[in-house]
């Protein structure tokens, strides 16, 4: 599968959060799953979210992963709920709080977009 391809990865290039919903059951999910995890069903509907929610966790990160991010490094990951229902990982602005409010934007890093939480 070519992640690329992924109306999550699309929609964030094009400045919008994508998550999926269950069209049986409505439970909200992140990632890209083929079933829902509420009750199995396999119809699922992409929905555009409106990007705001609520730091669940921050920690940040010392040890970066390739040479692309050691350039970042220190730098912050976020566990957010979404304002839809689902948690998501993501990057954070620096000195972002559990319980703070926050928006999506999107960040382009070695010419890939990625999911970045800053505060609302
Ligand atoms: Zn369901």
């Amino acid at each position: 599968m070519d992640p690329t391809a992924s109306p999550f990865v699309q929609g964030l290039a094009a400045g919008v959060l994508r998550h999926q919903r269950c069209t049986a059951c409505g439970t909200a999910l992140t990632g890209q799953r083929f079933a829902c995890t509420g009750c199995g069903s396999a119809r699922l509907a992409w929905c555009d979210a409106a990007g705001t929610g609520t730091v669940y966790a921050v920690s940040t990160v010392h040890r970066a992963p390739t040479e692309a991010w050691r350039a970042l490094a220190p730098y912050t990951l976020v566990l957010v709920d979404l304002d839809e229902g689902p948690r998501l990982m993501a990057h954070g602005a620096a000195g972002l709080a559990i319980n703070q409010r926050v928006r999506a934007i999107a960040v382009t890093l070695a010419g890939t977009a990625l999911l970045r939480f800053v505060p609302a």
